[in-house]
């Protein structure tokens, strides 16, 4: 038996039996790590606050020789989202990073750029302004796990796309030119383009969270989670749950 200590983000909690709760932690040493917190939901006293989805905590816990599910031991509270208020956009939005590193991620391989990016995204989440940190945070993840096409040329003939039209399918990867794309395509626009690669120059805290309407880069973010969703072939939860935000 071994004790880890490690920082993590809280993913998700689950109810275990009568008091346990079974939990799903980003660890920073060794990537998504699922663990019981023994009577957690009767004792506040090991761990508060700190179980909560989206919370960074200093975590310990045991692992077992040939147990799938580690021992979490305790947990302390490095930062909250709970320190700031959760309206509904920002709830859906915190849902949608969880989800989205739950299902991208394998269990027990560490991934530190995905670590930090989480990190100052969470950091940029704080109000009811969230389509600037979500697309950031949809973009990148996109590309650290290796998913994103390339943006800058067609996939079928390699015309470049710089200044023109360029399409995407939800059914096939890449960006298509005027004249290879498919039925039932969506466009992205070349100001979608131009945002996706100034946002790989520049770090979050660069990018004002105000005044960035839901339309600001809605066509890259579309195409973000219908490749996120094809390589995890499921439909995302928090996908639908975002389309219903800021619609009257
Ligand atoms: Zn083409």
């Amino acid at each position: 038996m071994a004790l880890i200590e490690s920082e993590a983000i809280v993913l998700r909690t689950y109810p275990l039996r009568e008091a346990d709760l079974l939990v799903t932690l980003f660890t920073r040493v060794a990537g998504k790590v699922k663990g019981v917190a023994r009577s957690a939901k009767k004792s506040k006293r090991r761990f508060g606050g700190a179980l909560e989805p989206l919370t960074y905590v200093r975590a310990f816990y045991d692992v077992r020789e040939r147990q799938e599910l580690v021992r979490l031991d305790a947990c302390e509270v490095l930062e909250s989202p709970l320190a700031s208020e959760v309206g509904y956009a920002r709830a859906v939005a915190l849902a949608h990073v969880a989800e989205l590193l739950d299902e991208l991620l394998p269990d027990h391989e560490a991934n530190d750029a995905v670590f930090r990016l989480t990190l100052s995204v969470l950091r940029m989440l704080t109000g009811d302004e969230i389509w600037m940190p979500v697309t950031y945070f949809d973009l990148w993840l996109t590309r650290l796990v290796g998913f994103l096409p390339e943006l800058t040329e067609c996939v079928a003939c390699g015309r470049a796309l710089n200044g023109s039209r360029a399409y995407f399918h939800a059914l096939a990867d890449g960006l298509m030119c005027v004249d290879d794309k498919r039925l039932a395509s969506s466009e992205i626009s070349s100001e979608s383009r131009a945002l996706a690669a100034h946002m790989f120059r520049a770090p979050v805290e660069s990018f004002g969270g105000a005044d960035w309407p839901r339309s600001q880069g809605a066509d890259l973010r579309k195409m973000l989670i219908q490749i996120l969703q094809r390589h995890i072939e499921k439909k995302l939860v928090t996908a639908g749950m975002m389309e219903k935000i800021g619609r009257v």
